[in-house]
């Protein structure tokens, strides 16, 4: 024998599902707020901390960093190792190479922080997943002069989106 279903049994489910589609259809016409990612990244944040990067000369295109070794010694975790030449007609130092060691580095800003001539800054680049150790040993000095030979400019402004 059928069980038997009430008119106040059908009237509940119908008033359920009736709820339940209305909050769909009401998240259905909201504005979408995930992205495909790894197909598209996110703009982060201002004040987001990726690891740091040179900065350069907004006139001379060139790195502001002279190679005075304050971040260096800045650093609680010893990440960082600065290498400079002197150039011919130079007064001072250009950077030569710029290690960090991002394995070790806690975000903490200290070298941001000692950095008198803002050669330094955070990125905004968050992909860096990797099964390598090394790949998060950088040269970013290197890192600058590929960052300029793809784009052909040098980025001087602190506008990169995360992923590029
Ligand atoms: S980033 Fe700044 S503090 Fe560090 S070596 Fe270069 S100029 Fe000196
Ligand atoms: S953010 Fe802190 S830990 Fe990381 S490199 Fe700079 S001083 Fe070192």
């Amino acid at each position: 024998m059928r069980p038997k279903v009430s008119i106040k049994e059908i009237v509940r489910g119908l008033h359920s599902l009736v709820a339940g589609m209305r909050i769909t259809l009401g998240q259905f016409f909201k504005p979408t707020v995930t992205v495909h990612y790894p197909h598209e990244s996110l703009k982060m944040a201002p004040r987001f901390r990726g690891h740091i990067e040179l900065v350069r000369d907004e006139k001379t295109g060139k790195p502001l960093c002279f190679a005075c070794k304050l971040c260096e010694k800045a650093c609680p975790s010893d990440c960082i190792t600065v290498e400079g030449v002197k150039l011919e007609g130079e007064k001072r130092k250009s950077v030569s190479e710029y290690k960090l060691d991002f394995t070790k580095c806690s975000l903490c800003g200290s070298c941001v922080e000692a950095c008198k001539s803002n050669a330094i800054r955070f990125s905004k680049d968050y992909n860096l997943a990797t099964t390598s150790k090394e790949e998060l040993i950088m040269d970013l000095f290197k890192r600058l002069e590929a960052d300029q030979a793809k784009t052909g400019q040098p980025d001087t402004k602190d506008t990169r989106e995360a992923g590029k």
